[in-house]
């Protein structure tokens, strides 16, 4: 049993992982999770033990993983017998459980709107074993409504997660067919809702994906340019995206997202374009050596950077 969910201690909650990985860049945000404390998700088991009985975290920090993220149980991690969580593997040999795993939560929902994490109002409150807590006095957000508490624990707001579901299976042709995903008004299931850039054209309002063949560091913007053409009247076309640098100095993630273009540009490696939101369309642009003449390309300027990924993804190469 993996964890879909964890609990974490300071803003009363339970979070995926994914969730930690957007709180841990958000330059809004003040929290870091090596400071957190994660616990077990079952209400029933959690409060068996004390604080420090705690769960730790796989690639909760790093911006440019190949790895699936996750919760994990730690050498010391204790659960009530009959505890889902409970690691079969950590109680027969004592053995941490391995990093390696497929993302196995597949979100029925990718919200189009950001969920909001609140620190609880510092109200005290014991904790199992009889001492107040002290990070429940931290700086308090403002709180309204709980709007978390409508997040069923299947939906998400981050856009990696969904990615994750579909990279880290790509190889389970028969599962993505199965599970489906709904964005908006649209339901599909993962293997149709990510369409290859060079389908684009089968439907609007996909995730679309490709690989990367160049990204382009201009004055204004970034261009990524990717290596499949687009049909179109018998003739292929190039497709690419542009970054506009303004939205990525305005974004709340900047510096992981600057670290994502700036791996991306120069790593050397293999790399994966996911957006979703816009779909590129036709165009016809001046010719930088001849500005008379024009050329076509299906182009898009992305307006949301919480739905845009350029990330390695071993699994689809030469798909
Ligand atoms: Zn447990």
């Amino acid at each position: 049993m993996k964890f879909d969910l964890a609990y974490c201690l300071s803003l009363d909650d339970k979070l995926s992982i994914y969730d930690v990985r957007d709180l841990n860049f958000d330059e809004t945000m003040a929290f870091d999770s090596a400071k957190e404390h994660f616990q077990c998700p079952n209400d029933a088991c959690r409060p068996a033990f004390d604080v420090a009985n705690e769960l730790g975290t796989f690639n909760a920090k790093n911006v440019n993983y190949v790895r699936t993220p996750h919760f994990k149980n730690l050498p010391s991690t204790r659960h009530v017998e009959g505890c889902p969580y409970v690691s079969l593997k950590t109680q027969a040999s004592g053995v941490e459980e391995t990093d390696d795993s497929r993302e196995e939560h597949f979100p029925s929902e990718l919200l189009l709107t950001r969920r909001e994490y609140g620190r609880k109002p510092s109200s005290p409150k014991i904790m199992a074993d009889g001492v107040r807590d002290e990070s429940l006095t931290l700086s308090v957000t403002s709180n309204v409504e709980q709007p978390s508490r409508e997040l069923a624990p299947d939906k998400t707001s981050v856009f990696a997660h969904p990615v994750e579901c579909f990279v880290s299976n790509f190889d389970d042709k028969d599962l993505l067919k199965r599970v489906p995903l709904k964005i908006g008004e649209h339901t599909a299931p993962y293997g149709a809702f990510f369409k290859k850039i060079e389908y684009l054209q089968d439907n609007k309002g996909l995730i679309y994906w490709g690989k990367v063949k160049e990204i382009k560091d201009y004055t204004q913007s970034f261009r990524i340019d990717f290596e499949k053409k687009v049909w179109f009247e018998k003739k292929p076309y190039s497709v690419n995206v542009y970054l506009s640098k303004k939205l990525i100095d305005s974004y709340r993630k900047r510096k992981a997202f600057l670290e994502e273009i700036k791996h991306a540009i120069e790593s050397g490696r293999e790399l994966y374009c996911f957006f979703y939101g816009v779909t590129p369309e036709l165009k016809q642009v001046p010719s930088k050596k001849n500005p008379e003449q024009t050329f076509g390309v299906f182009s898009a300027n992305i307006e949301n950077l919480d739905h845009f990924i350029v990330r390695e993804a071993p699994g689809l190469d030469g798909k």
